[in-house]
């Protein structure tokens, strides 16, 4: 299996160190041929204004969109952001293919980074210690589109999502030493 990480800017070394750990051939994804082989992506947290900017002057928005129109994708905070099809801001470059409604810095300047354990529905009881930097969140899903909710803080507010082969998570699973997520994701792929 060989798993890309898109690597224009933000976290994804961790990512890739994370999937070869998990025995996965993982590669740092910068030019539109590397998308031909790989089974899915990833697209790390980061500077979502950044990645989209980057992603538009190495011409991949189109063949991003292409990849995860049909494989599967995974994407980590700003890569959330980067899936969604609705952020609220116009001019900011986005993939567009999740029927989610995103609302970036969420958390406000003053509380930018907090750590919570989460329940996330398919990893089990056993929670998962999750880690928020600058993290957006999801406020609304598409009715009748087939998001499904993973993970809820316990305010209510959605910070993770799954739809079809297509995966949104709003915090960072590659900071902590928990492989469950990567493990999830890979499962995903194998699954078809
Ligand atoms: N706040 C960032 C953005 O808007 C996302 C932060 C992150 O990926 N940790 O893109």
């Amino acid at each position: 299996m060989k798993i890309g990480v898109l690597a224009l800017q933000g976290a994804f070394i961790e990512h890739v160190s994370r999937l070869r750990s998990l025995g996965v051939d993982a590669i740092e994804v910068r030019l539109p041929e590397q998308l031909e082989d790989l089974d899915g992506l990833i697209i790390p947290g980061g500077e979502s204004t950044t990645i989209g900017k980057l992603a538009v002057e190495f011409g991949l928005v189109g063949p991003l969109r292409h990849f995860a129109e049909q494989r599967p994708v995974w994407g980590t905070c700003a890569g959330m952001i980067f899936l969604a099809k609705d952020i609220g801001i116009d001019r900011q470059p986005i993939l567009g293919l999740m029927d989610i409604h995103v609302n970036r810095n969420a958390f406000g300047r003053q509380v930018d980074s907090f750590e919570t354990d989460l329940k996330i529905a398919p990893l089990g009881d056993v929670p998962f210690h999750a880690v928020f930097i600058r993290a957006p969140i999801v406020t609304e899903t598409d009715a009748g589109k087939g998001v499904d909710v993973l993970a809820q803080l316990e305010d209510g507010r959605i910070v993770a999502v799954r739809q079809g082969h297509l995966l949104a998570t709003a915090f960072h699973p590659e900071l902590t030493d928990d492989d469950r997520l990567h493990r999830y994701f890979i499962q995903m792929i194998e699954k078809g």
